[in-house]
């Protein structure tokens, strides 16, 4: 069942268009991710959802009921919505425990029972109930912050780029600790954000909204894997788009001949590889070869930028362990099946060379070498 229904929701300021024909469904104890990069509209759906503001067509249903519409708005209070903002969301002059039980009725506050178990859920030692908001880290009033919205049991959870103001080491425990929460508590929860690690990591499903308009709802895998633009790709992660020719399950392209992955379209394509697919290994044989021109090194993993015989350069990702040498010539070869984009000719002929391509996103010159590697 749907917790929360979205169908065909549109707002303007003004003359902006602001949201866009919106339509999501988000089951009931789950966690969606809305990925958008700034001002894609991401903190006005949200307002919509509160009841903060009225949108000017479709609907919200909220557990089965219709809390927005243009004829109907609901007012915040009766949504049976917990917040979750920012930063900065607890009173500070009051303790732990006052700030969890703050939005429940009168008699229910003064009963402290429910605050150790929601201290608990969301990984807090019982003990913080009488300390003061400031005796405790970003990450920790964050996870207050949740407790205090779980408190009244509400229908839908709503969180706004809640871990943007912890720094890194904080980010990435906070995170689970508020995963488990939602989930032990099995809470249905829409969290926004414009980080894409933090959407594929967080969300069961993860929807992007771009300029107003939702632009693809998937799994975080099928987000990943088979994006649904070039552009879309490079937005949620390095994407390395190499013109090729598919069919028959395979694409041929500068790197060979490879695997697509299925339903993927024929003919003239752009082939899309992920940085941690292409393997280096020791110059030779028929695979396509290259000359290592840089090496940026994180540890863990490392970045190769990589020539490769034609002048074209791509960037690879390797385990940090396995890391090359600046000038070291290598082999290359890719690993797993790859998505493909059908190619935008006319759009490349009339733009002269970029078709449509993202930002960043590294395009690969067609040339004649392409045909005489991997086949
Ligand atoms: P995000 O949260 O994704 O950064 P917002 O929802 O805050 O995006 O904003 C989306 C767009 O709507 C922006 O262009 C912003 O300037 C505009 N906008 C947001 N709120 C208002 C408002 N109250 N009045 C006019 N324009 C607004
Ligand atoms: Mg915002």
């Amino acid at each position: 069942m749907s917790e929360l229904k979205i169908a065909g929701l549109g707002k303007h300021f003004g003359k902006q268009r602001v949201l866009d024909n919106i339509t999501l469904d988000v089951g009931q104890g789950s966690l969606l991710a809305l990925l958008g990069p700034s001002g894609s509209g991401k903190t006005t759906l949200l307002r919509l959802l509160c009841g903060f503001e009225r949108c000017d067509g479709g609907s919200i249903h909220i557990g089965g009921r219709l809390v927005s519409s243009p004829d109907v708005h609901l007012p915040p209070e009766h949504r049976h919505i917990g917040y979750v903002p920012q930063e900065g969301a607890l009173f500070p002059h009051l303790s732990v425990a006052d700030n969890i039980v703050f939005g429940l009725p009168r008699a229910e506050r003064r009963q402290r029972h429910r605050v150790a178990e929601l201290l608990e859920m969301v990984g807090l030692p019982a003990s913080f109930a009488e300390r003061a908001p400031q005796q405790l880290s970003g990450g920790q009033q964050q996870r207050v912050a949740l407790a205090r919205a779980l408190a009244p049991k509400p229908a839908l959870v709503l969180l706004d780029e809640p871990f943007s103001a912890l720094d890194a080491a904080l980010r990435g425990e906070t995170r689970q600790a508020v995963a488990a929460a939602l989930d032990a508590s099995n809470t249905t929860a829409l969290m926004v954000t414009h980080d894409q690690a933090e959407a594929l990591t967080m969300g069961s499903q993860v929807a992007v909204l771009w300029q107003g308009r939702l632009l693809q709802v998937a799994s975080p895998q099928t987000l990943y894997q088979r994006p649904a633009s070039a552009a879309l790709a490079d937005f949620v992660g390095d994407a390395i788009l190499l013109p090729g020719e598919a069919g028959n399950g395979e694409a041929l392209c500068l790197l060979g001949r490879l695997p697509l992955l299925d339903d993927m379209p024929q003919g003239a394509v752009n082939v899309l590889l992920r940085p941690e697919q292409i393997c280096l290994q020791p110059a030779g044989g028929s695979a396509p070869q290259a000359e290592v021109i840089d090496v940026s090194y994180y540890g863990h993993d490392a970045s190769v930028r990589l020539m490769l015989a034609d002048g074209s350069l791509l960037a690879a990702r390797v385990p940090g362990h396995r890391s090359p040498q600046p000038g070291q010539r290598v082999s290359l070869s890719v690993e797993g099946a790859v998505a493909c984009f059908a190619a935008p000719q006319q759009a490349q002929e009339a733009s002269g060379g970029r078709g449509g391509l993202p930002a960043g996103a590294t395009r690969l010159q067609h040339s004649p070498a392409l045909f005489r590697h991997g086949s």
